[in-house]
């Protein structure tokens, strides 16, 4: 009964169309041509234009169209029906009037940063900066809604001495910016740091940025992508499903719902369930704990925060608490609430979070008698299943 994560990849549909030159066997370093790539494989698409000395010229989204093909829900045997995902529910996302790719990086937009500061406590594992920029004075003015990602080029050139390739990061602040005054954009971003023959690499962009001091400038492209949308429909359940610096969009939704002074200007008053499962490795690496904690005390009937700590928690078989742990815990009321065509669920953060997240979903629909590998893309298709991993 357990589903196959091998299609895990491809739960994001969107498609973008990448335009490039001299990329490609024995390209001529003027050729230009246009590659259709999946959402989930455009970053390692511009990592490897990027390695091979490609130029990127354009991005743009080409289609609408799932890539992997919501397979038609094959009808469930009568005995074990399988909750009905409609088609487009009144609960479906709204795609209206969402800005997308104001600024492309043949022409992006000038930044200026104006804090940056570390989320962790002390004694936590690594390092992730809440970073924020001033966007004022564009035209057109850069804008963007909850859910959306922007793209930064860092500054500098690459090992062929071309300049870097963006890289694309989920915004962490909502439309309105944490001052409320709707010309800044936040990001949450985690500098990545491996070892390599016996050396530390760091990231070249989440470096660049988590070492950015207020003042400096910053190229930004997008915004981008429309697949972590809320749904506008203020009885909607939202259930969050984060790891590390996938708290992002969590944290927009979030602030949207229940930041007092983003109530009164939104003019959305959110009146569902959301509940947020949260995973690190060490209290100290929780991200916004202290205001997801407060909103928590402040609307204790519409908003749940369920952390999975790893290194400090255990699971029920006495091994280290990861987030599939805590869904697995809460099977049943998850479950209950996926029934309800106004709920949506959405995951955000490392691609390797994704197979357990499958597998305590199929177990837990299992003992349902449900098929989760019926009842995803069933979600999918109504718009309710939403996955950013990367
Ligand atoms: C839609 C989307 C949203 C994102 N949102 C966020 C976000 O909110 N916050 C955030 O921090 N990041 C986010 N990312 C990731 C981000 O775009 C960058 O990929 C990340 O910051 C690393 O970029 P870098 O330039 O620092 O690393 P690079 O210098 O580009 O290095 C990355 C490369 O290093 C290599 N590498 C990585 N790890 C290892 C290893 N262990 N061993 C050997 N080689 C390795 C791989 O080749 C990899 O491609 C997001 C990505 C996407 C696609």
């Amino acid at each position: 009964m357990r589903v196959s994560t091998a299609t895990s990849s491809c739960s994001d549909s969107r498609v973008f169309t990448v335009v490039v030159q001299g990329y490609g066997v024995a390209q001529p370093r003027t050729a230009e041509r246009s590659i259709n790539v999946p959402f989930s494989r455009l970053q390692s698409l511009m990592q490897s234009i990027s390695q091979l000395g490609g130029k990127v010229i354009s991005v743009t989204p080409a289609s609408d169209a799932a890539v992997a093909p919501a397979t038609p829900a094959a009808a469930a045997p009568a005995e074990k029906p399988a909750p009905k995902a409609p088609a487009k529910p009144a609960a479906a996302v709204h795609h209206a009037n969402v800005p997308v790719n104001l600024y492309k990086p043949k022409n992006p937009f000038v930044g200026t940063v104006t804090e940056n500061y570390s989320l962790l406590a002390e004694g936590a594992i690594g390092r992730v900066n809440h970073i924020t920029f001033d966007l004022s004075g564009g035209d057109p003015q850069l804008h963007y809604v909850e859910g959306q990602s922007i793209g930064i080029i860092p500054d500098g050139e690459d090992a062929n001495g071309k300049p870097h390739k963006l890289r694309l990061y989920s915004i962490a602040s909502t439309r309105h910016g944490d001052n409320m005054a709707g010309n800044t954009v936040s990001l949450c971003v985690r500098q990545l740091q491996y070892e390599k023959d016996g050396e530390t690499i760091n990231g070249v962009c989440s470096t660049f940025l988590c070492d950015i001091e207020p003042g400096a400038k910053v190229k930004i492209t997008g915004p981008v992508g429309k697949e972590m949308l809320l749904p506008e429909d203020e009885d909607a359940n939202v259930i969050m499903l984060a790891t590390g610096t996938g708290i992002a969009p969590m944290r927009t939704y979030l602030r949207r719902m229940f930041e007092p002074a983003e109530r009164e200007k939104n003019g959305w008053q959110f009146k569902g369930k959301a509940w947020l499962f949260m995973g690190a490795p060490t209290t100290a690496n929780l991200l916004y704990d202290a205001d997801f904690e407060h909103y928590q005390s402040q609307y204790p009937d519409n908003f749940r925060y369920t952390k999975a700590i790893s290194r400090e928690q255990q699971n029920a078989k006495g091994g280290r608490m990861y987030i599939q742990d805590r869904v697995s815990e809460n099977a049943d009321e998850i479950f209950a609430m996926i029934e309800n065509p106004k709920t949506h669920v959405y995951m955000c953060g490392l691609r390797g979070m994704e197979p357990g997240i499958d597998e305590a979903m199929s177990a837990a629909a299992a003992a349902k008698g449900l098929d989760w590998a019926e009842l995803r893309p069933q979600l999918k298709k109504a718009e309710r299943w939403h996955v950013e991993t990367y």
